[in-house]
């Protein structure tokens, strides 16, 4: 990458670690020729994966801006700001990456998404279940919010 400072392609890493939850790379890395110091955060891409559903016979490719905009959308205003949507979905996709599923069920998605909502705001996690049309019944819905 290039310095932003002054364009200089010489940048240095000079510290490296995991972040909390494992899914990025932290880099602190160091300008050659102006001194500068950026910061960057390295994520492997997700593009292994797909999510199935099977409702509509189709796959289709994860999307983390997608699954993003769908979480923001069950907090309320008033949650939002105390509610690190970036690292929730760090969690959600460290979780998918440890199932080492590459073809993963939307069901079972909206399971993983359930179960990190919960301890954070169960209002968040009732209106995601709602704002699906998988969960078509009371029976379906019952087993959901056990496990979740
Ligand atoms: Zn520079």
């Amino acid at each position: 990458m290039k310095c932003p400072i002054c364009g200089n392609k010489g940048l240095k890493t000079t510290n490296s670690r995991s972040t909390k939850s494992g899914t990025q790379t932290w880099r602190r890395k160091s300008c050659q020729k102006c001194y500068a110091t950026v910061t960057t955060y390295e994520k492997p891409s997700m593009d292994w994966l797909s999510i199935k559903y099977p409702a509509h016979n189709t796959t289709m490719p994860y999307s983390r801006s997608v699954l993003t905009k769908s979480i923001i959308m069950v907090f309320d205003d008033s949650e939002l700001p105390s509610a690190n949507i970036d690292l929730l979905i760090d969690n959600i996709e460290q979780k998918i990456v440890s199932s080492r599923i590459t073809i993963l069920p939307n069901i079972e998605l909206i399971k993983i998404v359930l179960n990190t909502l919960r301890p954070i705001s169960l209002g968040a996690a009732v209106k995601y279940m709602a704002s699906y049309n998988t969960v078509s019944n009371q029976r379906q819905l019952n087993k959901l919010l056990k496990i979740a």
